[in-house]
C-alpha cells in the first residue's frame, strides 16, 4: 500500500460510479439547487428541482415532509435557513418512503437537533429485513445509512404536530411503505385541504425488480392500483408533489414568475386527475411489462 496507490484506487472507484447513469442524481445536486419559497399558509418548499422537500410551520416547532436526496443536506440545510428558519427548530421529519432520495438528511438531523423521525411501519421493516430496498447503496457513500425511525406511522393514524392535525394512510405500491397525508392549511381567512401521496415511481414496479424480491407474479401493481383507489376520492386542493414532477411545480414557479398568486398551488381538481393519470400509466406499464412466466 502506498498513497499514490490509494488515490489511484480512489479515482478508479470514482471513475466506476461515474458510469452509472444514476451518479448523476449525486455528482449533479448544487445543479438543482431551487430557492426556497412559501407555497400557502404555513407550507414552504426546501427541496430541490428533483426530489420534493416540504417545511410547515406548526406553530410550536417545524415539521419536514422529506429530508433530500442522500448527499444534499447541507443544501437542504442551506435552504431552510434561506426560508427563513432555523434547522435546529426542526422537531419532526415524516418520510415518506425510505428510498435513498428521500432520506438525506435524517441521521443528520436526529444526531444534531434531536428531530423525531416518522415513517411508514413496512418501510420500517423493510429497513431491518431487507435494507438493500432502500437503494442506499446507489449513492456509493459509505457514511450514508438508513436509520430506524422513532415513530412507525400505520394506516389510518391521526396525529398532530403543534397546531397542525395530520391524517395518514399507508399507501403501498412504490414501496411497501408510502404513506399519504392529508391536513388543513390556512392562509388568511381560506382554509384548503393539503394531500400528499408519498411515492410514484414505477421503477420498483419493474419485472426484474419484482422477481428479484419474491414477487414473481407482480402482485406488487394491483396492490398499488388499490392504493391509488383508496386514497383517490379524498378532498384535496392542494396537492404535494413527491417529486417535482408530480404536481407540475416548475410550470406553476413560471406562472408565478409571470404575476400569478399562490392560488395557483390550489386546484380542487389536480388529485384525483393525477392519480387517475398514474392508474392509466401503470395499466399501460403492466401490458408492456407482463410478469416473468
Ligand atoms: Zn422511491
Amino acid at each position: 500500500m502506498s498513497i499514490k496507490k490509494n488515490y489511484q484506487d480512489f479515482c478508479e472507484r470514482r471513475a466506476e460510479f461515474e458510469k452509472n447513469p444514476l451518479s448523476k442524481y449525486w455528482t449533479g445536486q448544487t445543479g438543482r439547487y431551487m430557492e426556497p419559497f412559501r407555497m400557502f399558509g404555513n407550507v414552504y418548499y426546501v427541496g430541490d428541482s428533483w426530489v420534493c422537500v416540504h417545511l410547515i410551520d406548526t406553530g410550536d416547532g417545524l415539521l419536514l415532509i422529506d429530508a433530500g436526496n442522500c448527499g444534499g443536506t447541507a443544501m437542504l440545510l442551506h435552504s431552510i435557513w434561506k426560508a427563513g428558519f432555523d434547522p435546529a427548530d426542526v422537531k419532526w421529519l415524516i418520510l415518506s418512503h425510505g428510498h435513498v432520495d428521500h432520506i438525506g438528511g435524517a441521521k443528520f438531523m436526529r444526531d444534531m437537533f434531536g428531530t423525531k423521525i416518522y415513517m411508514g411501519a413496512p418501510d420500517a421493516a423493510m429497513y431491518r429485513e431487507h435494507p438493500e430496498k432502500s437503494f442506499v447503496q446507489d449513492s456509493s457513500d459509505l457514511m450514508d445509512e438508513i436509520i430506524p425511525p422513532d415513530v412507525e406511522i400505520h394506516d389510518g393514524d391521526e396525529l398532530s404536530f403543534g397546531n397542525v392535525n395530520m391524517k395518514f394512510y399507508l399507501v403501498p405500491g412504490h414501496t411497501e411503505g408510502c404513506i399519504s397525508i392529508f391536513f388543513d392549511v390556512t392562509e388568511g381567512d381560506r382554509t384548503v385541504r393539503a394531500g400528499y401521496y408519498g411515492g410514484f415511481g414505477f421503477n420498483t414496479l419493474a419485472t426484474d425488480y419484482l422477481t428479484e424480491i419474491g414477487d414473481p407474479q407482480c402482485h406488487m401493481r394491483e396492490t398499488y392500483l388499490e392504493s391509488l383507489k383508496k386514497v383517490r376520492d379524498e378532498h384535496v386542493d392542494f396537492f404535494l408533489g413527491n417529486h417535482c414532477v408530480n404536481n407540475h411545480m416548475a410550470e406553476k414557479l413560471e406562472k408565478i414568475k409571470n404575476g400569478a398568486d399562490r392560488s395557483v398551488w390550489i386546484d380542487p381538481e389536480e388529485w384525483s386527475r393525477y392519480l387517475d393519470e398514474k392508474r392509466d400509466a401503470l395499466l399501460a406499464f403492466m401490458k408492456e411489462n407482463p410478469a416473468a412466466k
